[in-house]
């Protein structure tokens, strides 16, 4: 049924002073779980409140306070592996990572090194139709996010905000399957069209939702080959990090400015070393935060206030079993059922949102094809115009399906149609009710265009013989009848009508 016959994307190839270089990308992807509550405590999540407003004392750190799993923030990360068809660890636990910042009252944060909760996955990055490359995920594990420094409130002073303090993260480790910025972007794309569709993270990358640490190391073509084959990096080039990138664009900037500077080094005969960048987008350039820290730096160890995580097949069969249809099948079954293009099914697919809504007008309409035109051409169009989204639109399923009906029906032209759309648009009603009212309806009384037909050729008698010589010219005729009639003259008719009155 499901046909993900694709070919793999052609790396992005940088050239060199001396020789062409290819590009390798892993990442880090930190996932805010959708969820009230944090991940050891009852207190919000909600975004934007009141400095320090969310704050339990577990989060706060007070002495004594002890963390208290949240079972749905664990169900959402099982619900995310097995959206990304990842083996799920019924048995994971969750280790100290020990650090010292001033908005990690704990001074470390609970995370998964060495037992995460999912374990390997995969990821299909559109590239375009039928072009896509196979991501593999390497793990998910669930972690606390910190909470956030605030230094220019005051130029003396510096604040700390402990709301986020304790909120669910998963991180998304990708293996280095990526090779190249578009890529990349594309990839964090589906990755947040299938959470979005899970309903496992909002996704909103301006909130901070969904961040990436970005990857890159530079080789010479052919290298990456021989590490897929043996899975060994010593075929690949030293990695750099780039923390904390949360724009699409500047992911992608990043990477580009990244991989010329590390290739910049090697044919200068120098050696990248192993660190953790910054990408300064106002400079486009990547400057160096910190030398890259190894896990012993951590001084990770078993968090001793939590017991390991046991869970149940049955819990996570019941899950599986509760997973909504996620994009790649909804895409390749509206293609099938709906007889779309590859490309109008990935449009509409984009956003479960936009799907739902398509579907619905399909359905009433009873025209798939005609119902994706319009929900893409003329809603979206509307839409976009008006930056709102299809929660926002005044069109609702039912009314598009009514207006797709009325042309289907040839009740109205497309041309009126659009005038139609308008008004619904704007004004709202039943557009049947309003085509009746107005008087929009097509003239497919073969009667009324005859006269009109009549008419024109008596009034005209030099266009007639003009036509009659050079039968290119009817479209005179055929518009001088569409304007007599105000456009709702059914157009095929009027051509035939027009057609034989001239004896062509
Ligand atoms: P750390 O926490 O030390 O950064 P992780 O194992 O969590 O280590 O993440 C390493 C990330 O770097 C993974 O996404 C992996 O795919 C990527 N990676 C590893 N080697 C390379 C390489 N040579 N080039 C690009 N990315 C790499
Ligand atoms: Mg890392």
């Amino acid at each position: 049924m499901l046909d993900l016959a694709y070919e793999a994307p052609k790396p992005k190839v940088i050239a060199g002073a001396t020789h062409d270089w290819e590009l390798v990308i892993g990442m880090e992807v930190h996932a805010q779980v959708a969820s009230k509550a944090k991940l050891f405590s009852g207190a919000s999540t909600e975004f934007g409140a009141e400095p320090n407003s969310n704050v339990s004392f577990v989060d706060a750190a007070m002495p004594g306070m002890l963390p208290v799993i949240n079972e749905y923030c664990i169900e959402q990360a099982v619900r995310t592996g097995l959206g990304l068809k990842a083996r799920i660890n019924l048995w994971s636990a969750f280790d100290r990572k020990n650090y010292f910042y001033p908005d990690l009252p704990q001074g470390y944060q609970i995370s998964q090194l060495y037992h995460p909760l999912v374990g390997e996955g995969e990821i299909l990055v559109d590239m375009g139709p039928g072009v896509a490359r196979r991501v593999r995920i390497e793990r998910i594990h669930v972690e606390q996010d910190a909470g956030k420094s605030i230094h220019d409130m005051d130029p003396g002073l510096s604040f700390v905000d402990l709301n986020r303090t304790g909120v669910a993260l998963m991180e998304i480790v990708s293996r280095p399957d990526i090779r190249g910025p578009e890529e990349a972007a594309a990839y964090i794309a589906k990755l947040r069209q299938i959470l979005r569709y899970l309903g496992t993270c909002d996704g909103n990358m301006q909130n901070g939702n969904l961040r990436a640490d970005v990857n890159v190391s530079v080789c010479r073509p052919g290298q990456y080959e021989k590490y897929q084959e043996s899975q060994d990096f010593s075929h690949l080039g030293t990695r750099c990090e780039i923390k904390n990138m949360n724009s699409m664009r500047f992911i992608q900037q990043a990477i580009e400015h990244e991989a010329r500077r590390q290739i910049a080094i090697l044919e200068a005969g120098g050696e990248v070393v192993q660190e953790t960048r910054l990408y300064d987008p106002d400079r486009g350039e990547t400057r160096s935060m910190r030398s890259k820290e190894e896990a012993h730096d951590y001084r990770y160890f078993p968090d001793p206030d939590l017991l390991p995580l046991e869970i149940e097949q049955e819990w996570v069969d019941s899950i599986k079993a509760s997973l909504p249809e996620l994009p790649d099948e909804k895409r390749a079954r509206f293609v099938q059922d709906y007889g779309l293009s590859e490309y109008d099914a990935s449009v509409l697919t984009a956003e479960l949102a936009n799907a739902d809504y398509f579907e619905a007008v399909a359905t009433e309409a009873g025209d798939g094809k005609l119902a994706a035109n319009w929900v893409i051409n003329e809603l979206f169009g509307r839409l976009k115009k008006e930056d709102h989204t299809i929660e926002q639109s005044p069109v609702s399923p039912s009314q598009l399906a009514a207006i797709v009906r009325l042309i289907k029906s040839d009740a109205i032209s497309g041309k009126i149609a659009k005038d139609l759309f308008e008004i619904v648009y704007g004004e709202g009603g039943d557009p049947e009710q309003i085509v009746e009212e107005r008087g929009m309806k097509q003239v497919t009384d073969t009667g009324a265009i005859e006269a009109a037909v009549d008419e024109i050729i008596a009034a005209n008698p030099a266009q007639v013989e003009k036509a009659q010589a050079n039968p290119k010219l009817v479209g005179w005729f055929v518009g001088q009848v569409m304007k007599a009639t105000g456009g709702k003259a059914n157009p095929r008719a009027v051509n035939e009508i027009v057609a034989a009155k001239l004896g062509l």
